[in-house]
């Protein structure tokens, strides 16, 4: 459950007033919830506590230092996808030995680093990765702690640019041949250490059941590896989706209970706990949108409006450089008025000021008659927000704001327009 309402007229995170926010910091800004992020981990902990559960969370969903802080300080550990990903981490003082290190791509200097960190696994996603890896370690007279992501052909049910688990995606080996890449790791890669085995079938998924059907596919495998080669962990990977179409009133009991078909972390773990405790080993999971989706808003001011013959339009001054989800995925984001409206509803599309016809965070949107001046609450921006965020237009990065309770905190200075150039040179 998040923590944006409506009191006194007014939205508010938790008990901030995000008019407040807005007239300190200017928009536009993205404000995280501290209470949900800590509500929505320690939920992980207590729903999952049948299983030895242990939480990585996805560092690429949002990767602000103080939100890495805040999960290390309750306990979490941390899936990466780079060596920035890792060194933001140890930067964050999260603890290198928890991570697990996923991608496609990893350069030798990244695996370097991360066996010279003492990373818990790298979970790799080719037989190339893994000789690349056996042979560092060799070089470096270390034993590489590896496990392979499978890909176990399951639809995700959820948008094409974020399903993993299918034979047509990049992602993972095939499962059909996942039994001879372990036994040609046993014999050929004397550097590695095989400890685990990984799957990740896609993002928002907003039901259980390719959660389970991935699960129990992988399930004979499992046990076999425990036979044959002494796996201590199967990572589930992460995945959960969040609401985003009904978001503001989600922050309310009474909604979950009128959309049981909504996937909520204990219906994952009651459905999965019962297949996964037979196993008697580590569970890896790893959430990133389901912890900070919900968790934060970004706060965007109307600049103008416009009417033109076949619609109107509500310009404002966050753009798909400050976050992309609509644009690259069609994602939906709830659009609220700070200051709360009644009963002057239009229909409207809400564009920002990039130029790119892609650039529009809302289409066909019925929203509250907003004038230029007031600043909207763009729900749901926590997750593939901020983190995906560019100077696109030489816009500098937003600023991010750490609400708690009745106090909030700058945990990301607006960049400056000369931040956004320091590093260009005129050539020799
Ligand atoms: C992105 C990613 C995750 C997190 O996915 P969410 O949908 O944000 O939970 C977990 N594991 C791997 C390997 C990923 O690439």
């Amino acid at each position: 459950m998040h923590s944006f309402a409506y009191k006194n007229g007014s939205l508010h995170c938790e008990n901030v007033n995000l008019a407040d926010i807005a007239a300190a910091v200017g928009t536009p800004v993205f404000v995280y919830s501290r209470k949900t992020i800590s509500d929505d981990l320690a939920e992980f902990r207590s729903s999952m506590a049948g299983l030895d559960a242990h939480i990585a969370y996805a560092v690429k969903a949002c990767s602000n230092k103080a939100i890495l802080n805040l999960m290390a300080r309750q306990g979490a550990g941390f899936d990466i996808v780079s060596g920035g990903e890792l060194w933001r981490v140890i930067n964050a003082g999260g603890d290198p030995t928890q991570c697990t290190y996923a991608g496609v791509a990893k350069t030798e200097p990244e695996i370097r680093y991360a066996l010279e960190q003492k990373i818990y696994c790298f979970n790799c996603e080719s037989e190339n990765e893994l000789r690349e890896i056996n042979r560092i370690a060799g070089e470096m007279g270390v034993k590489a702690p590896v496990a392979v992501r499978v890909n176990p052909h399951v639809d995700a049910h959820t948008h094409k640019y974020i399903t993993t688990g299918t034979n047509e995606n990049k992602f993972g080996v095939d499962i059909t041949r996942i039994e001879s890449v372990y036994a040609t790791i046993a014999a050929e890669m004397p550097n590695l250490h095989i400890k685990g085995l990984q799957i990740h079938i896609g993002s928002q998924l907003t039901e259980v059941q390719p959660f389970t059907t991935a699960v129990e596919k992988m399930l004979p495998i499992v046990k076999k590896f425990i036979a044959m080669y002494g796996i201590e962990f199967f990572s589930i990977g992460g995945g959960i989706g969040i609401v985003y179409d009904g978001c503001l009133e989600s922050g309310k009991p009474e909604w979950w209970a009128a959309h049981p078909e909504q996937i909520t972390i204990k219906s994952y773990a009651d459905a999965l706990i019962p297949l996964l405790k037979p196993l008697g080993i580590k569970i890896l999971l790893e959430p990133g949108r389901r912890l900070v989706g919900n968790a934060a808003a970004l706060l965007t001011t109307c600049i103008y409006e416009k009417k033109g013959e076949a619609k109107t339009f509500k310009m404002i001054d966050a753009g798909m450089n400050d976050i992309i989800r609509p644009a690259l995925y069609e994602g939906y984001h709830e659009i609220w008025p700070v200051k709360e409206h009644c009963g002057d509803e239009i229909v409207a599309d809400i564009v920002g000021p990039i130029c790119e016809s892609g650039d529009f965070q809302a289409q066909n949107r019925r929203i509250a008659d907003v004038k230029p001046g007031e600043v909207l609450a763009e729900l749901s921006a926590g997750a593939y927000g901020f983190s995906m965020a560019s100077t696109y237009n030489s816009r500098p990065l937003a600023a991010e704001v750490l609400v708690d309770g009745d106090k909030w905190s700058i945990i990301r200075r607006r960049q400056t327009l000369e931040q956004m150039v320091q590093d260009e040179c005129l050539p020799e």
